[in-house]
């Protein structure tokens, strides 16, 4: 792991987080400034830089990375009245961390297309 990685330090509990999920590929915690009522943050656990960076090794993964982000909306009770998923990726894309993340945004309607 890149030992600067804010969400690698996150799963090692290094750094502190509230965690929403857990196995041994796929971790899930609360955004710690939430744009809306619910926004949850899944990663592998897996260091990868961003989505352009993920390959055909990382295929299960990411299928289990979605997988695991629809169990958790529908534990949210997200699934009726509808929610995102939200992949920032780069500088263009509003990327800040740089360890891929999907954003699982609910509890409000939200607006499109984004600013
Ligand atoms: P992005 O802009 O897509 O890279 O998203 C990064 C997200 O990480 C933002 O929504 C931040 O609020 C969130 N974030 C940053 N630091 C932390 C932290 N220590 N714990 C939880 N979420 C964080
Ligand atoms: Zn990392």
């Amino acid at each position: 792991m890149p030992k600067d990685c804010l969400f690698c330090k996150i799963i090692s509990g290094e750094i502190p987080s509230t965690e929403v999920y857990r196995d041994e590929e796929i971790f899930a915690f609360e955004d710690i400034n939430p744009a809306a009522p619910t926004h949850i943050l899944v990663i592998p656990i897996k260091h990868i830089q961003d989505i352009s960076s993920a390959t055909i090794e990382d295929q299960e993964t990411m299928g289990k990375l979605l997988l695991v982000a629809n169990k958790i909306a529908e534990d949210k009770g997200l699934t009726k009245d509808g929610f995102r998923y939200v992949i920032n990726t780069g500088a263009y894309g509003g990327q800040t961390v740089f360890h891929l993340h999907l954003h699982i945004l609910g509890g409000r309607s939200l607006g499109w297309p984004p600013g």
